[in-house]
């Protein structure tokens, strides 16, 4: 194809336009169900990307020019227009990711509320302040802003696509960022409708948010176009790639990556609740859920009744793609392989399935492995689908030691009803968010900062963290009057540095 047949490569469909750009071929997006075509998009290349993020340069000193409250209305006529069209994007979610349809308006309504919660609070976070100019600079005002970065690109997966890259997106945009966002190729119709969204929400500053479209060597191109940071989500073997294409140009990156996330189910917990909170936190949307639930460490007084109770519910759980299943299909079928290798490997050092331990082609059956080795990979590795291990341990202590005994720390929860024994291993559990007597609540909290430690990444969206993220740091001091004597100053009398030294002593010297 040449290029100029390229540049007629034009995607209109029914998911939204992506805009007229150099490409290298097209991809297709599928129903993973049933192999359905949803819509057929470019491949960006490199000059593609450069291109579109040379048009976010302008666009991005347009939006920081209109202030908080202006972008504050702009981001509430986006949140307006997807609160609008939420059913259409839901079902789009629904055919290009195969999750529930009910399960996609909760994400859309997610999304809704961080980008209110963004908008909202922009500039009490990163607006000018006075701070204590401090002894030394008495005779100064001193001030801090966050100032926003420029284009910020995002880099996003496929399996939450529109909470998890808006989780950046959003925070980027309040921030005063203009934002190239690069779909998961498995959802590049849910990018492009959002972008889409965007353009016929903000019409007047459009090119604020765009998206490119492509595989992993688009995204490459992302980390090397020179934009102000790159934000990722997706696993930690990507991750470092990603960072090393930034480093070639010093891009800062933040990385939100992969979980292997722990229960902890005390004594004294209520396992009715814990077992549904853990069924829910590590099947719905098929297990691909990079703060789902993976492995559970119950005490051994609760242990037998918490089997009972998770299995008993896991087996009412039907995978599908219709309106009633509980999850649907594995978004990629080489995840379901992943999870067979899990399963398989579980069972064969072994482990034992309790229910479950199937896969029909895109669907894997809702899974309980019980006995499987601590070293095994059910255990260790991220499964990404529906499965659970359910590990007897002697007290919540040997459950916190286990739970921590792996390379990621992205999240976890904790059931117990004493109130200060579970905030004490909520605390103590080496993650960046745990839910105590819930699961996932934090990643619906706008307010509360989402990231992890390790393997699972650094940097935080989310929160006032999430919006400082986006910004550098700005320190200005200005001086306000003339001191009689200036310390900073070839003229400065000696007696003034000796009168200081016995100011300070007076001051600090007394503190031992
Ligand atoms: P991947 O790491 O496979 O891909 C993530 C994104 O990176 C995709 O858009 C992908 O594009 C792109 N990409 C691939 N190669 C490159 C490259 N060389 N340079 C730049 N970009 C590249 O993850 P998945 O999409 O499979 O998502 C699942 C993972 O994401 C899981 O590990 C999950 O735990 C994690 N995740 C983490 C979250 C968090 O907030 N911490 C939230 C949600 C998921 P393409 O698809 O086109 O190849």
């Amino acid at each position: 194809m040449s290029r100029a047949e390229q540049l007629d490569t034009v995607t209109d469909t029914t998911a939204g336009t992506v805009e007229r750009h150099a490409t290298t071929g097209t991809f297709e997006s599928t129903d993973p169900a049933t192999g359905a075509v949803v819509g057929v998009f470019p491949v960006h290349d490199a000059q593609a990307v450069q291109e579109t993020v040379e048009r976010a340069r302008p666009a991005a000193r347009l939006w920081a020019d209109l202030g908080f409250d202006g972008r504050r209305q702009r981001l509430a006529a986006y949140r307006g227009h997807l609160a609008r069209r939420m059913h259409e994007l839901a079902d789009l979610v629904h055919r290009e990711n195969g999750k529930p349809r009910a399960d996609a308006i909760l994400e859309i309504t997610l999304t809704i509320d961080h980008l209110t919660w963004a908008g909202a609070h922009a500039r009490r976070t990163l607006g000018r302040r006075r701070v204590r100019a401090g002894m030394l600079a008495a005779d100064h005002a001193a001030y801090l802003e966050y100032q926003p970065l420029g284009v910020v690109g995002v880099i996003g997966p496929w399996n939450y696509p529109v909470f998890t890259p808006m989780g950046s997106i959003a925070y980027a945009l309040a921030a005063g960022n203009a934002v190239v966002f690069k779909p998961s190729e498995h959802t590049p119709a849910v990018g492009a409708w959002l972008a889409a969204a965007w353009r016929a929400a903000v019409p007047d500053v459009a090119d604020a948010f765009q998206v490119v479209t492509g595989n992993g060597s688009t995204g490459a191109a992302l980390c090397r176009a020179g934009v102000g940071k790159l934000a990722f989500t997706g696993s930690a073997p990507t991750g470092r790639r990603v960072m090393a294409a930034c480093a070639e140009t010093l891009t800062p990156v933040l990385m939100e990556l992969g979980g292997k996330d722990a229960m902890i189910v005390d004594d004294d917990a209520d396992v009715a609740a814990a077992a549904d909170a853990a069924v829910w936190g590590a099947m719905s949307n098929a297990g691909q859920t990079c703060i789902g639930i993976e492995r559970v460490y119950a005490t051994a007084p609760v242990y037998d009744r918490f089997v009972a109770e998770v299995t008993e519910r896991v087996r009412g759980l039907r995978p599908s793609s219709d309106d009633e299943a509980a999850y649907g299909p594995m978004t990629m079928a080489a995840q379901a392989d992943v999870v067979r290798r899990h399963v398989d490997d579980a069972t064969a050092s072994g482990g034992r399935a309790a229910t479950g331990g199937t896969v029909d082609g895109v669907l894997v059956a809702p899974t309980v492995l019980l006995d499987v080795p601590e070293e095994s990979a059910a255990v260790q590795e991220e499964t990404f689908g529906p499965t659970l291990t359910i590990t007897r341990v002697r007290d919540a202590e040997e459950a916190l030691e286990r739970t921590n005994a792996t390379s990621y720390g992205l999240a976890g929860a904790v059931f117990s009803r004493s109130r200060v024994k579970a905030m004490d291993l909520a605390r103590r559990m080496r993650s960046g968010m745990t839910s105590v007597n819930s699961v996932l609540t934090f990643a619906s909290v706008p307010a509360l900062p989402f990231g992890g430690v390790g393997e699972s990444g650094f940097g935080r969206i989310h929160g006032e963290d999430g919006l400082k993220e986006f910004t550098r740091a700005k320190a200005i001091t200005r001086r306000r009057f003339r001191l009689p004597v200036d310390l900073t100053s070839f003229s400065r009398p000696p007696a003034a540095v000796d009168a200081l030294a016995r100011v300070v002593g007076v001051v600090h010297g007394r503190h031992r």
